[in-house]
């Protein structure tokens, strides 16, 4: 999911729009927008589908009042069932003694199940099928007597990945838990302060980028500055890795690094441990397409575009039903057939999950009259599955859990098929000396099975480590 807040300017929700807007590709099944003014009080607005097409009419805007603003776009991921409901899109918002809050959450709660058992018994009513929900129900039981108290009190007893932004009245807070899974940026608009899951989220709206929120960090920020607090017992942190490799955008700037930049080093890195004579490289459009760039010049073997992607299709998210998955490839990708014809075809995407578009594009190519293929992945085989946000199927739908490298190629059907290994992907996101076995520097779970957070829930419900 994408998360936004913004303090001390004119017309907040504007700036939240143009915020999510930037964040869309984290989160494109629905939105929303919570504001307060004190001629009013909180006033929120929540839609399915893109941004653009509800959050930039004045009919929804003009409703959402005030110099304070936070947002949400949503994406659901491990543990959600079925079709998001309306009470699902965040922000949520609850009425405590001492005022309102409202609190959007990128992340997923890895002990969920068990607080949200333990809050029913209780005497918690829950509306929503939310993990986040539960974050509100802790903080309702809190004897704190102000909001970023009860937030720290409800936040402690939460295991897993968050980055929060809420906000009350007067203030807008940022918190990120304390291995720092999921990104979160403080930036400066104006008189004011904005806060956003990535930085290209501040170019959009004008904003200064000034630093990143720190795993473990709060910030409270009201119009006489930024405050910063450590809430949480001190651990190492473990960013995500897979936001360099696919999830974040690549004019983002992510530990002060640059994602296309690191997503292009991994493209270098992939072709000195996996080349191949050919006569093309190309991209998987667009999550393959700085990657297949690093490939091409370490390699010397030209870049083009063999894959066109339809602009007006979105992310194709991990479809459930196998017939749409298979349909959102052609809706999306068409061959370049008069390029790819009798040639040798370096082909360079972020991952492989289920195998779906690695399958179909291969189809494609060799329809087109492709001499030979040869599949080149950015990032590791996924062999198991996240349950810090990003929405990856169950163990035994992921290609890389089933099968030998060897077994995908031949399943594939392609010449060749190399994943790059995690510490060329750490070398690649500037670990020179690859993956610190003993003290890993990032979240890799996806790759390496070592899951930093206990997958609590995922246990109980049988889920094997
Ligand atoms: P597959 O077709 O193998 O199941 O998925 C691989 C493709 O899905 C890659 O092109 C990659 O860009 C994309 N992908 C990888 N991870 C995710 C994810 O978490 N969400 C979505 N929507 N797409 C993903
Ligand atoms: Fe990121 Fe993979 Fe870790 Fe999930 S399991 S947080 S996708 S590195
Ligand atoms: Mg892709």
């Amino acid at each position: 999911c994408g998360i936004f807040g913004v303090i001390g300017v004119v017309d907040a929700a504007q700036f939240v729009a143009l915020g999510l807007h930037a964040l869309q590709h984290r989160g494109q099944e629905a939105g929303g927008i919570v504001t307060y003014a004190p001629e009013v009080g909180f006033a929120s607005a929540r839609r399915f589908g893109y941004v653009r097409d509800s959050f930039t009419k004045a009919s929804v805007i003009e409703t959402l009042p005030g110099s304070l603003g936070i947002g949400h776009v949503r994406y659901s991921t491990a543990g959600s069932k079925g079709q998001t409901q309306i009470r699902d899109v965040q922000p949520l918002f609850a009425e405590f003694a001492m005022g309102g809050c409202a609190i959007a959450h990128n992340g997923n709660i890895t002990n969920a199940v068990a607080l949200k058992r333990e809050l029913i018994e209780r005497g918690s009513i829950f509306q929503s099928s939310s993990d986040t929900e539960c974050i509100i129900h802790l903080m309702a039981r809190s004897i704190q007597s102000n909001i970023p108290e009860r937030i720290k009190d409800a936040l402690r007893r939460v295991e897993g990945a968050f980055s929060i932004v809420a906000m009350t009245r007067s203030k807008l807070i940022g918190v990120r838990d304390p291995l720092g899974v999921r990104p979160l940026m403080l930036g400066r608009v104006g008189d004011g302060f904005a806060l956003a899951s990535e930085t290209c989220a501040f170019d959009i709206i004008g904003a200064e980028f000034l630093r990143e929120v720190e795993p473990g960090e709060m910030v409270i920020i009201t119009a006489d500055g930024v405050e910063s607090f450590f809430p949480f017992e001190r651990q190492r942190p473990r960013f995500c890795v897979f936001e360099h490799v696919y999830f974040s955008r690549p004019d983002s700037v992510i530990g002060g690094k640059s994602v296309y930049e690191t997503r292009r080093r991994i493209g270098v890195e992939l072709a000195r441990e996996a080349p191949v004579e050919a006569d093309l490289v190309c991209p998987v459009p667009d999550s393959g397409t700085p990657a297949a760039i690093g490939y091409s010049q370490e390699s010397g073997i030209p870049y083009a575009m063999g894959i066109i992607r339809n602009q007006y299709v979105g992310r194709t998210f991990i479809e459930p039903a196998e017939h749409i998955r298979n349909m959102g490839v052609r809706l999306k990708l068409n061959v370049n057939r008069a390029l790819i014809r009798g040639k040798r075809i370096v082909l360079v995407d972020d991952s492989v999950v289920r195998g779906t578009t690695s399958r179909k594009i291969k189809e494609m190519i060799l329809d087109a009259g492709a001499r030979e293929v040869h599949f080149r992945i950015a990032s590791p085989p996924t062999q198991w599955p996240c349950f810090y946000g990003v929405d990856t199927p169950e163990k035994d739908k992921l290609l890389a859990s089933t099968m030998s490298e060897e077994q995908m190629r031949a399943h594939l059907g392609v010449d060749s098929l190399r994943f790059v290994s995690l510490d060329g992907l750490y070398r690649a996101a500037g670990e020179e000396n690859g993956r610190d076995d003993a003290r890993p520097q990032y979240c890799d779970a996806c790759f390496s099975g070592d899951y930093p957070v206990s997958p609590a829930d995922m246990i109980e419900r049988g889920f094997q480590l």
